[in-house]
């Protein structure tokens, strides 16, 4: 590994986004001192429209703000470029720009990727043929901007008029969807003054101001129909959308012939910047947005160390949500130049020269894109997060890690071993291997005096021995077979759950490689159950007293 010390970041930062959260995040970094590439659209790209007026105050602030930065001495502003690749590691990148007719590298310290999002069209709550009758939410917003060019269902909209509005309705949608949809319908009856029925399963108001707007519209007359179980239906009788739904607090059908019914939008991380998401290897959550779901990762950090994601990009927001978004991913920058964010390095990763083949698997599996190859293998100071995933892929054993390392674990089994002797009289012996995020923070605190003293009245917890791993992708088989050659009746291996490794697979390759050891098991005539995998999160102490006392029942067995 490259000396920490010998490396310098370029104190330039690249920020990638044409809305509110990219301009004020560039403005934010410009003020902490850095050097900023604004890479943005031409002309702003509007965040999931909102109707409210303090947001529509908030686009014109965001509006200025391109002249501002274009007029800073440390401001580069690029229009009508976008990023199409990322190469280098954290604090020295080369990023691909693509203008209109030429495409450049910009080389940067760090890299905030803040997208707006795209509209697809109405969600699928109501049938196509229904949803086509009406407008959509970023339409009405539209509408409400340029009424000239408004639908004619829109202009013909007056106070004896009924409007159908739909949002949230079976979970649809979320807080930035809600919010413009509350604001559609006040500032549909303030201002045409027709009568408004607003469709949904829950009013979602889990963010500042979202309950006062709720509030605002019911004392306007807006009437909401919630719908829990029963979902409404919607028809089209001549050309005209129709709504059949049994009333929820009466329990009477009805049917509704609006003038004019408006659904959802979906909105979507923009396809370009999806395809470089996941060419860079950022992680993308199952909706297809920026950022993994993963409790283990810090609100802007993506993947890879340096590269920073904030705002709609990781799911529609409201613009507030959006701004504060902006100012949190300047800070984490901040941090980044500042070495905040990079662990001590008493976690070394060492490449041993003469045992590497250069066969670069370690390359392959390495989920922060830290390791790089010139004639030989390197791994990046800045970049690693200490997984320990390469050191247990390599196939020379040729990756050592710094406390975890082959003859360190070993060492700890002899340790055990020694401690205790002979077969046990009674009872039964347990080694556990587990994340030392999750199963090691479960238990310490079942360590803790006062657990203890509940355990005592459990018989399970006496002679079972714990051994962190900096996640579950560090495990070993052969540590595994140790673990039995040096007394343990059974080897427990305790994981992040799905979904929620820091290193996105490293539990997927600790349940490979357990399978693995009880092959050998099997093939050396022994029972294949000595060896369990379970995943536990960090605050389950009582499950890991469960998967352990249903181990040891099953060993007995
Ligand atoms: S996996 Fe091991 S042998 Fe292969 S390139 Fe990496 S360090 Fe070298
Ligand atoms: S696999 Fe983990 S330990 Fe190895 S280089 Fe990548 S981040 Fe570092």
């Amino acid at each position: 590994m490259i000396p920490l010390q010998d490396f310098q970041k370029r104190p330039r930062v690249l920020v990638a986004g044409g809305g509110l959260t990219a301009w004020e995040t560039a403005a934010q970094v410009l003020k902490l001192g850095y050097e900023v590439v604004l890479a943005t659209p031409a002309g702003l790209v509007q965040p999931v429209r909102s109707l409210q007026p303090s947001d529509q105050a908030l686009g014109g602030y965001v509006s200025g703000l391109l002249e501002q930065l274009k007029q800073h001495s440390k401001g580069w502003i690029i229009e009508g470029a976008q990023v199409t690749a990322i190469d280098g590691f954290a604090g020295d990148f080369q990023v691909e720009l693509a203008g209109a007719d030429r495409s450049w590298n910009e080389a940067v310290g760090a890299i905030v990727l803040a997208p707006e999002l795209s509209s697809k069209g109405p969600g699928s709550t109501v049938p196509q043929e229904a949803s086509r009758t009406g407008i959509t939410l970023d339409r009405l917003a539209e509408a409400f901007a340029v009424p000239d060019q408004a639908p004619e269902a829109f202009r013909s909209l007056g106070p004896d008029s009924y409007v159908a509005l739909v949002s949230g309705l079976n979970g649809s949608g979320g807080l930035a969807e809600m919010a413009q949809a509350l604001s559609g319908a006040l500032k549909i009856r303030e201002e045409i003054g027709s009568q408004v029925y607003f469709f949904t399963g829950n009013i979602k108001v889990a963010e500042e101001g979202l309950e006062r707007l709720y509030l605002a519209c019911r004392d306007a007359g807006v009437v909401f129909f919630k719908f829990e179980e029963e979902q409404p239906e919607f028809l089209v009788r001549n050309e005209r959308p129709i709504i059949r739904f049994v009333d929820p607090l009466v329990g009477r059908s009805l049917e509704l012939g609006p003038d004019l019914l408006i659904t959802e939008e979906v909105h979507v991380l923009p396809e370009k910047m999806q395809a470089l998401a996941e060419e860079a290897r950022l992680g993308l959550d199952r909706s297809g947005f920026l950022q993994p779901a993963n409790i283990h990762l810090l609100p802007y950090q993506t993947m890879r160390e340096g590269i920073f994601t904030a705002g709609p990009g990781k799911g529609p927001l409201t613009p507030p949500s959006a701004l504060e978004e902006a100012r949190g991913a300047a800070l984490a920058v901040h941090h980044f130049f500042q070495g905040r964010e990079v662990e001590p390095g008493d976690r070394e990763v060492v490449v041993d020269k003469g045992l590497c083949t250069v066969c670069l698997t370690c390359l392959r599996f390495c989920p922060h894109q830290a390791i790089g190859w010139t004639h030989r293998v390197f791994i990046h100071p800045l970049a690693c997060r200490r997984c320990g995933i390469c050191a247990s892929e390599c196939p020379m054993d040729a990756i050592q890690i710094a406390g975890y390392s082959d003859a360190e674990v070993e060492n700890r089994l002899a340790e055990i071993g020694t401690r205790w002797g002979e077969p046990a009289a009674s009872g039964l012996r347990i080694v556990i291997f587990g994340c030392q995020r999750s199963a090691g923070t479960a238990w310490e605190q079942a360590q803790s005096a006062e657990r203890q003293e509940l355990d005592a009245k459990k018989p399970t917890l006496s002679e079972v021995e714990f051994i962190g791993l900096p996640c579950a992708g560090k495990l070993d088989t052969d540590a595994l077979l140790k673990a039995l050659t040096q007394g343990a009746d059974g080897v427990l291996v305790l994981a992040c759950p799905e979904e929620n490794c820091r290193s996105q697979q490293g539990n997927t390759y600790a349940r490979r490689r357990l399978g693995e050891a009880r092959d050998y098991l099997e093939e050396a005539g022994l029972d294949p159950g000595r060896l369990r995998f379970a995943a536990l999160s960090s605050n389950m102490v009582h499950k890991m007293h469960e998967i352990i006392d249903r181990f040891v029942e099953d060993l007995k067995r």
